[in-house]
């Protein structure tokens, strides 16, 4: 308890010693040596700009644009209702023929306003539905998703291996979480060596189906053995992307190192490790894009930066508005996140009225399970004037309650790494998270937020009650933000890991064919 505080009171002195500019300038000194450029296709389910279900889609966006000064990167996505309804015109680039039960596809192209290229999986029956990309508007997962994620892995294939003439041709493949999975594992089937990276966002969605889904998807026998996709009788497209692709990475060092572990492995803990201990599975902390800047965000009621609290508090008021509560001088928490057990909203729920007793107010906005959205709705109807939720998500709203609020809530249960928390200190609002996962590598308890060891209720309030001291001291309070303000690395400043494994991922290719003639030869 006292080790935070303590810390704090450092932050006082130092942060006016260390102007954000310059944290920003030391950070983004980059590697001198000379890397050369080359051509690769990001292939992602989610891009936000064009339809995002959470950071996924954040993650697609920014990074291709953080990486186009070093690297040609284009983007495959399927094309969702959303995107062939979106306001950039779509050009035919390229047919794919079926392959067992997947049907045929074309490719489009469109260009976003900032220049990246994305290409499009057209498949009208597969993709032009109402939902989300994964799901009805009742949430119920998509009956084909095994045959829709399946078509357009092997689109990515078959692009990487030269099919449908597009004239552009990648030397690299980044395929993202389990739809984009039987990416590497299509490649590898159909002899493509272009080299492969798998980045897993989050391991607890897998894409498990049924053994008899196998025929539909063309797969080979290996696949059906433990050693391919089989994962517990069933094929696990997440599986297909470890075991196949030629590097691995997670978005953060201490998630890399848990899901090697069994409370954290999804029952892959075992193949994670060995492919950790051999140097195939990397953390890569996520960056934030550079559109999250308090003093020039054109979505904030006021803009302000560090120091500038007086216009910090116009967007706390507007807050209120929006929710409905009465103008107060009380801590506001925010909870902006999906409705799911991951995120650890029930505890919330539970700490709840600690919170309302020591005067703080909180509103919630956010979607997911039906159970945890009616939780939600109850709260506020307990607490009227102290508790506001809106049910659904957008992203303008979401921006002015990181500005306006003091604190957001974030007791995940695990945190692959975490968007939000960045988000909120970018906006002087100090993350109460606990210590998993990317939080723990993106927060440091007393100087930009709080943590706590384990997600349950009487160590999340402890933490509370830690950041309802500070919150008493507003020099500290101050501080604090500061710090947090300071801290969130822009993309920029993050990709030099991505650049760096690219650059060695196709060297190791090309040393491997190399060796490949040699060693059949002498066989
Ligand atoms: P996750 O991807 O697990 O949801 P992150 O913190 O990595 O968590 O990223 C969350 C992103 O999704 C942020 O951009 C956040 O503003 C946004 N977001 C939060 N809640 C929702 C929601 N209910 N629906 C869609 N996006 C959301």
């Amino acid at each position: 308890m006292g080790e935070p505080a303590l810390k704090s009171e450092l932050l006082i002195a130092n942060v006016n010693a260390r102007s954000i500019p310059e944290r920003r300038q030391l950070a983004s000194v980059c590697d001198k040596k000379e890397l050369q450029r080359k051509k690769i296709l990001f292939v992602t389910p989610e891009y936000t700009g064009l339809i995002k279900a959470g950071g996924l889609g954040d993650v697609s966006a920014a990074l291709p644009k953080a990486l186009a000064a070093r690297h040609d990167v284009r983007v495959l996505i399927p094309g969702y209702r959303q995107i062939m309804n979106s306001e950039y015109p779509i050009n035919i680039v390229a047919r794919l023929e079926g392959f067992a039960a997947l049907p045929p596809c074309k490719i489009g192209e469109l260009t976003m306003d900032d220049g990246c290229t994305i290409y499009v999986v057209i498949c009208p029956e597969l993709y032009e539905r109402e939902g989300s990309p994964y799901g009805d508007a009742n949430g119920r997962d998509w009956h084909d998703n095994h045959i829709r994620f399946a078509r357009f892995a092997l689109a990515a294939a078959d692009l990487a291996m030269g099919k449908g003439h597009l004239g552009w041709r990648p030397e690299l493949v980044h395929a993202h979480d389990w739809p984009a999975a039987l990416t590497p594992a299509y490649m590898a089937w159909h002899g493509q060596a272009t080299p492969t990276v798998f980045t897993i966002h989050n391991l607890a969605h897998q894409g498990l189906f049924g053994p008899e889904c196998g025929a539909d998807l063309g797969l080979p026998p290996e696949a059906f053995r433990v050693e391919g996709m089989e994962f517990y009788g069933q094929l696990s497209f997440l599986k297909a992307g470890i075991v196949y692709a030629h590097q691995i990475t997670t978005v953060s060092q201490t998630y890399a190192r848990e899901i090697t572990q069994p409370n954290f492995g999804c029952g892959l803990d075992g193949l994670l490790k060995w492919k950790y201990d051999q140097g195939l599975l990397h953390g890569i902390t996520n960056g934030i894009d550079e559109s999250w800047e308090p003093g020039s965000d054109p979505h904030l009621v006021e803009s302000f930066s560090s120091r500038e609290w007086a216009a910090k508090r116009v967007n706390t008021r507007h807050v209120e508005r929006l929710f409905d509560l009465p103008s107060g001088d009380g801590p506001l928490f925010a909870v902006v996140s999906r409705l799911a057990q991951q995120k650890g909203v029930d505890l919330t729920f539970n700490v709840a009225s600690s919170v309302i007793e020591a005067g703080g107010r909180m509103v919630i906005m956010g979607c997911g399970e039906s159970y945890l959205e009616s939780q939600a709705v109850q709260l506020a109807r307990r607490y009227p004037g102290k508790v506001g939720v809106h049910i659904g998500f957008n992203e303008a709203e979401s921006r002015r309650i990181f500005a306006g609020s003091d604190f957001l809530l974030m007791p995940s249960r695990f945190e692959p790494c975490g968007l939000t928390q960045m988000y909120a200190q970018r906006f002087g609002s100090l993350p109460i998270a606990t210590r998993t996962g990317g939080l723990a590598d993106t927060i440091e308890d007393g100087l930009n937020g709080f943590l706590f060891q384990d997600a349950i209720a009487n160590s999340y309030r402890a933490a509370i009650d830690r950041a309802l001291k500070v919150f008493a001291r507003p020099a500290l309070m101050n501080a604090m933000r500061c710090c947090a303000m300071a801290s969130p690395r822009y993309w920029r400043e993050s990709i030099k890991p991505y650049a760096n494994l690219y650059q060695h991922t196709v060297q190791e290719a090309q040393r491997k064919l190399a060796f490949l003639p040699m060693y059949g030869g002498r066989c």
